[in-house]
Parts: structure tokens; C-alpha cells; sequence
């Protein structure tokens, strides 16, 4: 644990933190991710079977992202980065670019982004706008039929494991904002910052979730409301500490 005039601060972020800007979340009232099953966009699987189908959802999704602006949640969270006294990490399980959009900087995407895609022959990560086809050639090395989004997909390993694991064993405040809590290995974070010792786990959500009796508070509401309210409490205790 960290000095007590420096606590370190980790956020974990999903979904629930850009549904107000117009980001439809995984699981809304249909358990479908914009209308299509998980099994049929996110996975390998779907990737090997149908890889027109998964260009395609990612394309329009996205595009979507030009349509959509942070909201008060997303600036809020930068404004603790820029003034929090101790160390502060946030891990985003979104693929939006909203949190950037703002000026976030320590930031991890641990399930990828929507802007980039990979080639799975050469390796490379690109920085992505424009639609992808099967047709596509990587840049890179020339081969079609290679690149795909450079999301992290159910069954995948999600990125920065280690450096997310690091963070979390001296972690004195965890926030978990906008997160269902049923994708692992981010549901379990929770779990393993109060194994670490961490004393303060604060959910934001519109409701309770399958992992909130792991938190020590909970704040329920939308995330633009609750997130700046609670990020100018913190910010005020940090001043008081
Ligand atoms: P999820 O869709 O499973 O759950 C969203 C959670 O947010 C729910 O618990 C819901 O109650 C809560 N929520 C909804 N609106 C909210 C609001 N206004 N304020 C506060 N909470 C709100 O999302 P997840 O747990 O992040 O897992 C889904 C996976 O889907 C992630 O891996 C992510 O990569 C992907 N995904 C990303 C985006 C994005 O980038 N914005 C959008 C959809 C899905």
C-alpha cells in the first residue's frame, strides 16, 4: 500500500461509462451487442466462419464513434487524472476513443480499440479510420485477408495483464465505473484489490451487479451524475489528507 498522503488510485471502466454519449452497452435489456449475438461478432470463431460479418459490425461501429462525444463522466475522470496526488491508472474494457478525446493519458485498453486493426501475419498494429474488407491489404506486408480489429475477443487474452496485476497489488482506492462484472478477467479485479490490501472499492453503476458485495461502496445512478460528484469528493479528500 502507498503512502497515505499519496494514495494510488486504479479505475476500472466499461460500457456503462460511454452508454450516455450514445455508445450502446454489451448487454442491454436484449443481452445483444447492437443486435448481433456475441458468439457471432466477438469471438475468433466468428472471425475464421464469417469474417465478412465481423468486418463489418466493427466498420460500423467504427464509424458510429464520429457520431458520439465524451460526456461529463469521461471529463471528470481526466480532471482526477490531472490532479490526483498519488498514482493513478485507469483500465478501460471500452474500445471507444472517448476517454483520449479528452486528453486521458494514463490509460490502458485491456480489450483493444476500434481504431486499430492487426495483421495476423506480420503482427503489425495500425492506427485504422476507414473500412476493412477481406480484401484489404496490410500495409505493412501486402497480404489480404489478414488484417482484423484489434479487439481483444471472448476466448483472447486481454492486454497489459501484467502491468494491470501490478497496479492492482499496491492499489489504495479501486473505482469501478459502468462495468456489468461479468467478463473476466476484469470482474475479478475487484476480488484481487481487496486480497492487496486495497480498504476503499467504490462501484458506480445504474443498479447492483454480480460482483457488488465485493465493493465497500456503491453509488448508483448514470455515470455522468455520479462520476463527477464522486471524483470532486476525492479530490476534496485528497486536499484534506
Ligand atoms: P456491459 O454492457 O456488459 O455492462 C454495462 C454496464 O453498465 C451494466 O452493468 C449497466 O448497468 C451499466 N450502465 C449502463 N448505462 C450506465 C450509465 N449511464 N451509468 C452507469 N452505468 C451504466 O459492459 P462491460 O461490463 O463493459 O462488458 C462489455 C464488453 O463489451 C467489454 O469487453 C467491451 O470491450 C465491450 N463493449 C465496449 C463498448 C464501448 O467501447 N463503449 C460498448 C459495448 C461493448
Amino acid at each position: 500500500m502507498a503512502s497515505l498522503t499519496h494514495p494510488n488510485l486504479v479505475i476500472l471502466s466499461g460500457a456503462g461509462l460511454s452508454a450516455e454519449s450514445g455508445v450502446a452497452t454489451f448487454r442491454g435489456t436484449d443481452g445483444l451487442w447492437e443486435g448481433h449475438r456475441i458468439e457471432d461478432v466477438a469471438t475468433p470463431e466468428a472471425f475464421v466462419r464469417t469474417p465478412e460479418l465481423v468486418q463489418h459490425f466493427y466498420n460500423l461501429r467504427r464509424v458510429a464513434l464520429k457520431t458520439v462525444e465524451p460526456n461529463a463522466a469521461h471529463h471528470a475522470l481526466v480532471r482526477l487524472e490531472n490532479a490526483w496526488p498519488g498514482g493513478f491508472l485507469h483500465v478501460t474494457q471500452n474500445v471507444d476513443d472517448l476517454n483520449e478525446r479528452v486528453g486521458a493519458k494514463r490509460l490502458l485498453h485491456m480489450h483493444g480499440q476500434l481504431k486499430k486493426v492487426r495483421c495476423v501475419w506480420c503482427r503489425t498494429v495500425l492506427d485504422w479510420e476507414s473500412p476493412v474488407t477481406v480484401d484489404t491489404p496490410c500495409p505493412e506486408c501486402g497480404r489480404t485477408g489478414k488484417l482484423r480489429p484489434d479487439i481483444v475477443w471472448f476466448g483472447e487474452m486481454p492486454y497489459y495483464i501484467d502491468e494491470i496485476m501490478r497496479a492492482l497489488e499496491t492499489v489504495d482506492i479501486f473505482l469501478c465505473i459502468g462495468t456489468s462484472g461479468v467478463v473476466y478477467p476484469a470482474a475479478g479485479f475487484v476480488r484481487l484489490a481487496a486480497e492487496h490490501g486495497c480498504q476503499r472499492l467504490i462501484e458506480v453503476n445504474l443498479k447492483p451487479t454480480g460482483i457488488t458485495s465485493h465493493f465497500t461502496e456503491e453509488r448508483h445512478g448514470p455515470a455522468s451524475i455520479e462520476v463527477p460528484r464522486l471524483v470532486d469528493e476525492l479530490l476534496a479528500e485528497s486536499m484534506r489528507i
